[in-house]
């Protein structure tokens, strides 16, 4: 049995549809799995980012040492 917290009456497993409302039960698990992936993603992103500033910020002063070494023998 699902709980459908909609309307708090016991679907059957295999319920497409709420037997008390009529809510499309499959969609719903769909929509919730969507939003799932696109957290999964943004957090996957923002991971990504948080990395690539680390390591941009560990490079930069030997980036400005390359620069300010190249730019005194020039
Ligand atoms: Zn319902």
């Amino acid at each position: 049995m699902t709980k459908y917290p909609k309307c708090g009456y016991d679907n059957p497993m295999e319920a497409k549809y709420c037997l008390n409302c009529g809510f499309k039960l499959a969609q719903e698990e769909k929509y919730k799995l969507k939003a799932e992936g696109m957290l999964l993603i943004a957090s996957g992103i923002i991971l990504l980012l948080t990395l690539l500033f680390n390591a941009l910020i560990k490079i930069l002063p030997l980036l400005s040492l390359i620069y300010l070494i190249f730019g005194i023998t020039k």
